[in-house]
C-alpha cells in the first residue's frame, strides 16, 4: 500500500472510532422524561419548571426538581401562543426563564449527518482506492523504464577484499580503482585520468560479483548493482531508459560502483545478431556507451562489469575510455582453493581432524563458489546426522557428492584427466623451453581455464609488433607441443588438443593466405580479408581465387604442420625425462610458476633447438 491510501484508511478508521465513541456517549445520557404539551402546560401552573431552551422544534425543559425533559412545540404557532392555548397562566409562564438556541448545534447536526454520510465516506474510500490501484497499474506499464537497481550500502553487508581468498593479481590491479576511489585528487592533480571502466572476466563462481562488492567496500562508497539481462526487455528502448536511470540514480550518490553483472548479455558484438538484428540489445549497449562518455572527468563513477565470455564482447565496450581495464579471474589453483575452503569454514564448527589442504587436494576444477557450497553441503550432512561438528570425512563425501552433481561433473578432472592434462601442457611447456626464439614460459598449470584443461602461459619478454616466420614456426610447433606429448606418452590422444590444432591450422593458413610465409605460393594474398562489420566478424571471407589454388593452399597448409609437427615430436622423444619431470610436478602442484620451471629446464642442462 502507498503513503496515500494508508493516510485514508487511517482516516477513515479515526472518523468510525470518533463516530462510535460519540454514539456511545448519547446514549449513555439519561433518557429525558418525554412531556407532552398538556403536561408541560400544568407544569408550568403548578411552578415546577426552571427554563425552557428552545431550539427549533424541540424544547428542553430544566425541571426545578433537577430532572430533564423534553416535548415539542407545533410547527406554525410560536411557543407563548400554544402554551396559552393549552390554558397557562400568564402569571406562572413568567417565571420560566427561556432560551432560543440556535438550531444548528453541533449535536443536532453530528446526529443527522454521521448516519448519513458514514456510507458516502466509506463507498467513496473504497473507489478512490480502486482508482489509485488501477492507475499504479497503467503507471507500471509508464516507470518501465525505471531500473530495478539493487543498491547495497556500505556498511550493511560490506565485504573487503579479506573475504576474497586468492585472486591475487586481481586484487592488486582493482587495489589502484579503489586508491582512485578514495583519494581522486591525487590522480586528478598530476593530470591523470581516472578510469571509468573495468572488465571482470571469469568462469561462473570464481568471485566477480565477491570482488566487485569488495571494491565498494574497501573503497567505502556505495555500490549498484544490476544484472545485463536485467535491460532486455520485449519493448526497444526500455533497456536504454533504464540504463539512463541507472548512471542517474548513482550520479546521485556520487563516487559509487555500477557494477553491470552478465553484461554479455547485452554487450554483444553488435550487428551480429544473424537472425534478425536485437535492435533493443543495440540500442541499451549504445546507451551505455552514451553514459560511460558522459562521465565527468572527476565524478568518480567507475563501471565494473562482469562476463565469463569475453569473446562475445563488442569491441566498442573494450576501447579505451570505457572498459579499458580488463581483470582476468581465474579458477583458484591449490594453495587458493585452501584459502577459499579457510574463509568458508568460518562460522562452521570443525573437528580436529579436518585437514583443509587434503580438500583442497581432493577438489581441482573446483570454483570459489563450488567451494562454498561444498563446505555448506559438508555442514549440512553433519547436521543431518546429528553430529555437534563436522569431520574431515563429512567433506570428503560431499565432495563427491558435489562432482556428481550434473553440471561439475565434466569441469572437475579425474585420476586419468589430471594425468592426461598434465602431460599435455608438459609437452607444450617443454617444447616452448626447448626452442630458441619462443617466448619464456610463465607459469603451467593443469587447472582448467575456459574450455581448455590447463594452459600454458607464455608471455613474450619484450612488446614486439612484428612477428617473423620462424616465431611462427616456433609457436606452431609449441601449439603440437600438447598432442604429441599426450600420443606419446599414451599412445592416444584426447579431445583436450582440439583448440590447439584448430588454432594451429588457423594460424597457418594466416601465414600463407595473408602474410605470404609460403614459398611455394609466393608474397600474394588470397581472400577477401576486412572485417565486415555488418555480418559480424569473418563470416564470410570472400574467395577470390581459383580451386586449383585453393587446393595448393591446402597442400601448403599440410606441409607448415608436418615440419612442425615433426620438430615438436623430436623434442618431446629426446627428452621424455624431462617431460616426466614436468609433468609430475604439475600432478601434484596443479601450477609451477616461472622460476620453479625455470629450476626443472636448467636441471637438465637443456639445450634449445631452432625450428627448421
Ligand atoms: P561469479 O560472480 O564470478 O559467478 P560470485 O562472486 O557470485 O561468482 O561467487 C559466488 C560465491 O562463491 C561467493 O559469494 C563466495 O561465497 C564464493 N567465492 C567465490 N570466489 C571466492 C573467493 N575467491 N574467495 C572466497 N569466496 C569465494
Ligand atoms: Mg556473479
Ligand atoms: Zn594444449
Amino acid at each position: 500500500m502507498n503513503n496515500l491510501s494508508k493516510n485514508i484508511f487511517w482516516g477513515i478508521a479515526t472518523l468510525l472510532t470518533v463516530a462510535f465513541i460519540f454514539s456511545l456517549f448519547y446514549s449513555m445520557e439519561k433518557a429525558p422524561i418525554v412531556l407532552s404539551l398538556d403536561q408541560l402546560a400544568k407544569k408550568i401552573n403548578t411552578n415546577e419548571v426552571e427554563k425552557i431552551s428552545v431550539n427549533g422544534n424541540d424544547l428542553e425543559i430544566n425541571l426545578k426538581s433537577g430532572e430533564k425533559a423534553v416535548s415539542k412545540k407545533e410547527t406554525e404557532a410560536g411557543l407563548s401562543e400554544t402554551l396559552k392555548n393549552y390554558g397557562v397562566d400568564a402569571a406562572a409562564f413568567q417565571k420560566v426563564s427561556f432560551e432560543i438556541k440556535e438550531e444548528s448545534g453541533g449535536r443536532f447536526w453530528m446526529g443527522i449527518l454521521i448516519p448519513a454520510l458514514l456510507p458516502l465516506i466509506i463507498i467513496g474510500a473504497f473507489f478512490w482506492m480502486m482508482f489509485r490501484q488501477a492507475k499504479a497499474g497503467m503507471g507500471q506499464a509508464f516507470t518501465f523504464g525505471k531500473a530495478n537497481v539493487k543498491i547495497f550500502s556500505q556498511f550493511k553487508d560490506r565485504v573487503a577484499f579479506k573475504d576474497v581468498a586468492g585472486l591475487k593479481e586481481a586484487k592488486q590491479e582493482l587495489m589502484e580503482v579503489v586508491d582512485f576511489l578514495k583519494n581522486p585528487k591525487k590522480y586528478l592533480e598530476i593530470g591523470a585520468k581516472i578510469p571509468k571502466g573495468v572488465l571482470l572476466y571469469g568462469a561462473p563462481g570464481t568471485g566477480k560479483t565477491l570482488l566487485a562488492r569488495a571494491v565498494a567496500g574497501e573503497a567505502n562508497v556505495p555500490f549498484f548493482h544490476i544484472s545485463g539481462s536485467e535491460f532486455v526487455e520485449m519493448f526497444v528502448g526500455v533497456g536504454a531508459s533504464r540504463v539512463r536511470d541507472l548512471f542517474a540514480t548513482a550520479k546521485k550518490a556520487g563516487r559509487s560502483i555500477i557494477f553491470i553483472d552478465e553484461i554479455d548479455a547485452v554487450g554483444r558484438e553488435r550487428g551480429s545478431g544473424l537472425g534478425g538484428g536485437h535492435d533493443e540489445r543495440e540500442q541499451t549497449l549504445n546507451q551505455i556507451l552514451v553514459e560511460m562518455d558522459g562521465f565527468e572527468k572527476n565524478d568518480g563513477r567507475i563501471v565494473i562489469a562482469a562476463t565469463n565470455r569475453p569473446d562475445v564482447l563488442d569491441t566498442a565496450l573494450l576501447r579505451p575510455g570505457r572498459f579499458d581495464r580488463r581483470v582476468i579471474l581465474d579458477l583458484p589453483d591449490i594453495n587458493d582453493r585452501e584459502e577459499i575452503i579457510k574463509i568458508h569454514s568460518i562460522g562452521k564448527v570443525l573437528s580436529k581432524d579436518v585437514v583443509l589442504r587434503k580438500v583442497a587436494e581432493r577438489t581441482p576444477g573446483f570454483s570459489g563458489a563450488d567451494l562454498a557450497n561444498l563446505m555448506n553441503e559438508a555442514a549440512i550432512f553433519a547436521a543431518r546426522k546429528n553430529q555437534k561438528m563436522i569431520f574431515q570425512q563429512d567433506i570428503l563425501d560431499s565432495v563427491e557428492k558435489v562432482l556428481l552433481g550434473p553440471e561439475r561433473r565434466s569441469r572437475a578432472l579425474s585420476q586419468k584427466e589430471k594425468e592426461i592434462t598434465a602431460y599435455h601442457e608438459a609437452g607444450h611447456a617443454l617444447v616452448a623451453a626447448s626452442l630458441k626464439n619462443a617466448d619464456p614460459v610463465h607459469k603451467v598449470s593443469i587447472i582448467a581455464r575456459g574450455r581448455a584443461g590447463g594452459y600454458t602461459l607464455k608471455l613474450p619478454s619484450e612488446e614486439t609488433y612484428l612477428r617473423t616466420k620462424s616465431q611462427f614456426m616456433t609457436d606452431l610447433a609449441m601449439m603440437l607441443g600438447g598432442y604429441i606429448s599426450e600420443q606419446t606418452t599414451f599412445g592416444d590422444v584426447s579431445t583436450g588438443a582440439s583448440s590447439d590444432l584448430q588454432s594451429a591450422s588457423g594460424l597457418v593458413r594466416k601465414l600463407i593466405t595473408r602474410y605470404g610465409m609460403s614459398e611455394k605460393l609466393g608474397p600474394i594474398t588470397f581472400g577477401k580479408s576486412e572485417e565486415m562489420i555488418f555480418l559480424g566478424r569473418e563470416i564470410s571471407a570472400e574467395r577470390n581465387y581459383s580451386e586449383e589454388v585453393a587446393k595448393q593452399i591446402d597442400e601448403e597448409v599440410k606441409n607448415f604442420i608436418d615440419k612442425a609437427y615433426e620438430a615438436a615430436k623430436k623434442i618431446i622423444i629426446s627428452r621424455k625425462k624431462i617431460l616426466d619431470k614436468i609433468a609430475k610436478t604439475l600432478i601434484e602442484k596443479e601450477t609451477i610458476e616461472q622460476e620453479e620451471f625455470d629450476t626443472i629446464i636448467k636441471s637438465f642442462n637443456l639445450k634449445q633447438v631452432v625450428v627448421k
